[in-house]
């Protein structure tokens, strides 16, 4: 039997990865979409046995091309998790254009691309499971990440309008919040700013990706039918919605 495949941006490093390396157990062929680390692409096939591309999750029609190439060469795509995104933290007086949508067009215009390039397939076939990584911060603000902030709160009221369109065609999509994880991204925070964070964590420690990647595992299972359109906090309590 051909394993179902499920894609995964920003899939080779970080959340990502581990939402692969936990999708790949459950018995998904897992591909990762990157932006250009190559050595955490060869890393990431060899270890999950991934298949990588390289492609910019905010070009429209690479997004299409690869799923094209994808559904062609591989199979059909049964999940896809539009996990890719960046920030470039600034206060608004001092933020630039370019700051502005990059940060816009990698975490959320991503999204529609890459749904967008999914969709047709999945309604046809009347299954799919989509999920979006969002942010606590996209729930409750945060100093110096207006663009981030705006992009990440943009994603939940995109999958709450996507999961309304494809509710009644087997498709379920649902966001899952993150609180502070241990990553590359976090690691640009500074140690004392980090410590501050820590603090207003009530489980008294930052998160680990592998707790982001079993919510995302379940919302990815056949198991997860019902559950659509949701907003799905994993933030050891941080703020409670
Ligand atoms: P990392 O910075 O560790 O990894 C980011 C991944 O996204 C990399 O694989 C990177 O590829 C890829 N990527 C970035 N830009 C693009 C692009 N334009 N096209 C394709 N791929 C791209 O991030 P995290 O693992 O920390 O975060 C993953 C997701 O979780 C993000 O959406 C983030 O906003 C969200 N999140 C993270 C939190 C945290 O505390 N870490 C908290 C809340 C949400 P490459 O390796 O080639 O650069």
């Amino acid at each position: 039997m051909t394993a179902k495949i499920a894609i995964v941006t920003g899939g080779t490093r970080g959340i990502g990865l581990s939402i692969g390396r936990k999708l790949a157990a459950d018995g998904f062929q897992v591909v990762a979409l990157y932006n250009g680390n190559e050595e955490a692409a060869k890393a990431c096939e060899k270890e999950i046995g991934a298949k990588t591309f390289r492609v910019d999750v905010t070009d429209f029609d690479a997004c299409q091309n690869v799923c094209a190439e994808i559904e062609k060469n591989l199979g059909p795509i049964t999940v896809l998790v539009n996990n890719a995104g960046i920030t470039k933290d600034g206060v608004l007086h001092k933020m630039g254009k370019d700051t502005w949508d990059s940060v816009i067009d990698t975490n959320l215009t991503s999204c529609f691309n890459m749904c967008r390039a999914v969709m047709m397939a999945m309604r046809e076939r009347a299954y799919g499971r989509i999920v979006n990584i969002s942010s606590i911060n996209g729930q409750k603000g945060q100093f110096g990440q207006t663009n981030y902030a705006a992009a990440k709160a943009g994603m939940i009221g995109f999958t709450k309008a996507l999961a309304l369109e494809c509710a009644n065609k087997g498709i379920t999509v649902n966001a899952v919040c993150p609180g502070y994880i241990e990553t590359d991204m976090t690691a640009q925070i500074k140690p004392e700013v980090l410590d501050s964070i820590v603090k207003q964590i009530p489980v008294g420690r930052m998160g680990t990706p592998e707790e982001i990647a079993e919510a995302v595992a379940f919302l990815s299972s056949e198991k997860a039918a019902f559950i659509t359109g949701s907003t799905m906090t994993v933030n050891g309590g941080q703020y409670m919605t």
